[in-house]
Protein backbone atom coordinates (compact mmCIF):
# COMPACT_ATOMS: atom_id res chain seq x y z
CA UNK A 1 0.00 0.00 0.00
CA UNK A 2 1.20 3.30 -1.06
CA UNK A 3 1.01 6.19 1.97
CA UNK A 4 0.64 9.82 0.37
CA UNK A 5 3.24 12.01 2.57
CA UNK A 6 2.58 15.50 3.04
CA UNK A 7 3.46 18.40 5.18
CA UNK A 8 3.25 19.40 8.53
CA UNK A 9 4.46 22.74 9.50
CA UNK A 10 4.59 23.34 13.12
CA UNK A 11 5.92 26.36 15.02
CA UNK A 12 8.03 25.84 18.07
CA UNK A 13 6.31 27.08 21.42
CA UNK A 14 9.92 27.33 22.83
CA UNK A 15 12.28 29.36 20.01
CA UNK A 16 9.42 30.25 17.52
CA UNK A 17 11.08 28.35 14.47
CA UNK A 18 8.91 27.24 11.98
CA UNK A 19 9.34 23.29 11.57
CA UNK A 20 8.11 20.47 8.89
CA UNK A 21 7.70 17.20 9.30
CA UNK A 22 6.71 14.36 6.74
CA UNK A 23 3.47 12.79 7.62
CA UNK A 24 0.71 10.65 5.91
CA UNK A 25 -2.14 11.59 4.25
CA UNK A 26 -4.57 9.70 7.22
CA UNK A 27 -2.44 10.53 10.14
CA UNK A 28 -4.09 12.89 12.83
CA UNK A 29 -1.26 13.33 15.59
CA UNK A 30 2.54 13.32 15.28
CA UNK A 31 5.60 13.74 17.55
CA UNK A 32 8.59 15.87 16.15
CA UNK A 33 11.67 17.61 18.11
CA UNK A 34 12.44 21.51 16.95
CA UNK A 35 15.64 21.46 14.49
CA UNK A 36 16.81 24.59 16.21
CA UNK A 37 16.42 24.13 20.35
CA UNK A 38 15.15 20.26 19.88
CA UNK A 39 12.48 20.69 22.38
CA UNK A 40 10.40 18.10 21.83
CA UNK A 41 6.41 18.42 20.72
CA UNK A 42 3.18 16.32 20.15
CA UNK A 43 1.68 17.91 17.04
CA UNK A 44 -1.68 17.46 16.35
CA UNK A 45 -3.57 18.47 12.68
CA UNK A 46 -5.48 21.89 12.36
CA UNK A 47 -8.72 22.49 10.57
CA UNK A 48 -5.64 23.93 7.93
CA UNK A 49 -4.15 20.72 6.64
CA UNK A 50 -0.70 22.74 6.30
CA UNK A 51 -0.33 24.34 9.87
CA UNK A 52 -0.52 21.92 12.97
CA UNK A 53 -0.89 22.52 16.17
CA UNK A 54 1.97 21.85 18.28
CA UNK A 55 2.20 21.39 22.17
CA UNK A 56 5.65 21.15 23.93
CA UNK A 57 5.98 17.81 25.70
CA UNK A 58 7.68 18.20 29.19
ZN1 LIG B 1 12.62 25.44 19.14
Amino acid sequence: MIETMQTAEWNCTKCGVTNRKLVKQDQAQANDRCVTCHARHRLTRDARPVRWNAVAKT
